[in-house]
């Protein structure tokens, strides 16, 4: 199951409800899946992001190398869009050199 899918569907189901945030959403979500205890935090993700862009930038394998990472992003709207925002400018700042 994509978990984005199913947070999105989630969030438009309780449009009506302001104060369900995607942190609401998560914990809820996290509670459906009982999520391991080796989970990610978000601090954690920002602190390797570096390392997964780079693996992928790399064509190393980085799901093999951080398995948790892509886990994370899957499930952390937050953390993908950083995610993505990263790959881009280092994508750019390759193409430059
Ligand atoms: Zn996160």
């Amino acid at each position: 199951m994509n978990l984005q899918n199913l947070l999105n569907r989630i969030r438009n189901q309780f449009t009506a409800q302001p104060e369900l945030t995607d942190e609401v959403v998560v914990k809820f979500l996290n509670i459906l899946e009982q999520v391991r205890e080796d989970e990610l935090s978000c601090t954690d993700m920002y602190a390797k992001l570096d390392e997964f862009v780079e693996n992928e930038i790399k064509g190393e394998d980085a799901d093999k190398l951080t398995p948790l990472l892509r886990e994370h992003l899957d499930m952390c709207s937050d953390c993908c869009d950083e995610y993505e925002a990263l790959l881009t400018i280092v994508e750019h700042t390759t193409e430059e050199q």
